[in-house]
């Protein structure tokens, strides 16, 4: 359905790129304005510091972006980057235990950041209704005289000195990122700002890209170890394209990961899982390590508004920055792309109020994985927040699952579902997953650093 018109999009990184994608079946003309340079070759930049991190597309992230873009991950994994099983090629220590391993039908694909997102560029680029303005920083909104409506954008290239120019748009969606400026803007034009839930978790990253050696992994495509309370350091590590193979480190609080090779081994030898020390001490590194600390998960309640202006929406990490060891991010863009396509089809963009409507159900889309995120982080005593009753019944239960999966693959399958965002988080309390989780799990050992070995291997 056509609704002719301009949509302006601020920020031209996965968010933007993916609401653009959705825009570009309605809209006659789609401008995608981003400050930074867009470089030609798939490589970080500026405006996304967390370029230089792992980045994991969960298996519904794979979907939807199969689906806005058909045939990317077989062009993508044609190009190099493997397609994997996460239930079947990954070893999984949760909580210490170690996942028995599935074939399924959850496949991601082993993926840098900036490989992803030059090619999801370069498809958003393609389609004919849609303009990238690179280069170009905007720095504030327009709208009418009564302020009820968004008119435009004010945008100022980068390294002009001049005043600045005027873009007309009849929506405008800012995908600018967490730090986005639409609370500040709001303000300036006499709205109120959206609520903000801040999670402080201070978590550390630190990436390093190696080359693949076949035997890494016991030859699987990768390992995830999540932190626990106690030990608040996880990793996650993994084949790339172009025969690499990226490892995340990440450490709470006072707890970083170091950048020198010898203590970089050892804090990853303290680990459950010996995959993620064996790359360190014997792979090539092909990167210097990337460090970034992620203060906190942050979520901007604009569906509970009860004022915000016509022609104007906020989608993305603008809306709901997650914890990002959950890898929530992307696929979470990727459905609120969905959702603006599906409302933009049944005519949304001709009617009032599309801000509300989009704000309303976008933040059910985020409910789950916010759940799930803020959920597991307020196992931490170093997390502020209210443990709930169900909080802690939930953690305590997940945990048992975690042990009776060490030797029940339904129970791995049941919890891959809900972590890659297939199955709502409820979908663990059916009753045939809650009694296997009673029932199972007797004679499961966790895997402790010394003990990893063997276990992993048997
Ligand atoms: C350390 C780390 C690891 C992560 N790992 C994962 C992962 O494993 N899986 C996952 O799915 N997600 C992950 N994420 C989250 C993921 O990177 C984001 O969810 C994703 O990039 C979508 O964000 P976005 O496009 O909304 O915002 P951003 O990626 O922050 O992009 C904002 C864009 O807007 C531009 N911009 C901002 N303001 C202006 C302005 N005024 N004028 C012009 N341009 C502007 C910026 O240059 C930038 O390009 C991770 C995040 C971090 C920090």
């Amino acid at each position: 359905m056509d609704t002719g018109g301009t949509a302006v999009v601020i920020g031209a990184s996965m968010g933007g790129l993916l609401a653009a994608r959705a825009l570009s079946e309605t809209f006659a003309r789609v401008v995608l304005i981003d400050r930074d340079v867009l470089p030609a070759e798939a490589s970080e930049r500026r405006g996304v510091p967390q370029s230089r991190q792992l980045h994991v597309l969960l298996a519904r992230g794979r979907q939807e972006l199969d689906d806005l873009f058909p045939g990317l991950s077989g062009e993508l994994s044609g190009a190099g980057a493997p397609l994997i099983d996460l239930h079947d090629d990954v070893h999984w220590f949760n909580d210490g235990y170690l996942m028995q391993r599935a074939p399924s039908s959850l496949i991601a694909i082993g993926i840098s950041r900036p490989r992803l997102e030059h090619a999801v560029r370069a498809r958003v680029a393609a389609l004919p209704r849609v303009e990238l303005h690179a280069s170009c920083e905007v720095t504030g909104l327009t709208t009418t005289p009564d302020r009820s409506r968004v008119t435009g954008l004010r945008v100022r290239p980068r390294g002009s000195e001049g005043p600045d120019e005027r873009i007309e748009a009849d929506l405008v969606v800012d995908a600018g990122g967490r730090g986005s400026r639409t609370p500040v803007w709001l303000e300036e034009l006499g709205y109120p700002r959206p609520a903000e839930e801040n999670v402080r978790i201070d978590v550390h990253y630190l990436t390093r890209i190696y080359q693949a050696e076949p035997q890494f992994f016991g030859g699987l495509s990768g390992v995830l170890v999540n932190p626990v309370p106690g030990t608040p350091r996880g990793a996650v590590a993994g084949v790339q394209e172009n025969g690499q193979v990226a490892v995340a480190l990440t450490g709470m609080g006072r707890d970083e990961p170091p950048a020198d090779d010898e203590e970089l081994a050892r804090f990853a030898e303290t680990l459950a899982a010996p995959q993620v020390a064996e790359v360190i001490r014997t792979g090539t590194p092909i990167t210097e390590p990337a460090r970034m600390r992620y203060p906190a998960s942050t979520r901007r309640h604009y569906e509970q508004l009860a004022r915000f202006p016509e022609g104007y929406l906020v989608f993305g990490d603008a809306l709901c920055s997650f914890n990002p060891v959950y890898g929530q991010g992307m696929t979470v863009a990727a459905m609120e792309a969905q959702l603006l396509r599906r409302l933009l089809a049944g005519g949304a963009a001709r009617r009032p109020k599309l801000a509300e409507t989009f704000h309303r159900a976008a933040s059910r889309i985020i409910d789950g994985p916010w759940a799930i995120a803020v959920g597991t982080d307020l196992r931490f005593p170093e997390v502020n927040g209210r443990r709930t009753l169900k909080v802690r019944f939930v953690n305590a239960y997940v945990h048992r699952l975690h042990r009776a999966a060490t030797s029940d693959p339904a129970l791995g399958s049941a919890f891959l579902r809900v972590l890659n965002l297939i199955d709502p988080p409820t979908a663990l309390l059916a009753p045939r997953t809650l009694l296997r989780v009673l029932l199972g799990g007797r004679g499961a050992t966790v895997s402790t650093p010394a003990t990893a070995g063997i276990v992993a291997s048997g």
